[in-house]
């Protein structure tokens, strides 16, 4: 219950009463405003942590997820990523995840087995391509050398 309200001025004469009903309307309304100004704020300015850096910061709407445009497209291209991994992992029984990144396993003919990068390596280093390489040369320079001996 909210007491009727006596407004007087300074030299103690009355200048507003307020009866026990409006002081009553009056007090609600302002608590109602305050209360939901407070949880607009509330709502519009929490404190979240960004999904991409983890770094928090004051939310602009109640959608946002990321502090920066920046850390919204790098979290796109995570998902990308994602995606294609999971793509990749289904489709490619050579694929298999290292340290959080796709390789390939590689059955060397030097005998090694190796996990590249690009799926369609077929060596298990540098070195092994470029001697895998130099021999098919070799064995294509002997094969031209042998047609040329032969046809003669
Ligand atoms: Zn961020
Ligand atoms: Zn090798």
């Amino acid at each position: 219950m909210i007491y009727p309200i006596k407004v007087y001025d300074s030299s103690g004469k009355l200048t507003k009463s307020i009866s026990s009903e409006d002081a009553s309307s009056l007090y609600w309304g302002e608590v109602m405003y305050t209360r939901n100004a407070l949880r607009h704020i509330e709502k519009e300015q929490a404190i979240v942590t960004c999904a991409s850096c983890g770094k928090e910061f004051p939310r602009r709407s109640s959608t946002s997820k990321f502090c920066s445009v920046k850390c919204q497209g790098s979290a796109h291209q995570a998902y990308l990523r994602r995606q294609y991994r999971e793509k990749v992992l289904a489709t490619n029984d050579k694929a298999k995840i290292i340290d959080g990144n796709v390789r390939f396993k590689v059955d060397c003919y030097c005998g090694k087995t190796a996990y590249r990068k690009s799926p369609k390596a077929v060596h298990c280093s540098i070195l092994c391509s470029r001697r895998a390489h130099s021999s098919k040369y070799a064995m294509k320079r002997k094969a031209k050398m042998a047609t040329a001996k032969n046809s003669q």
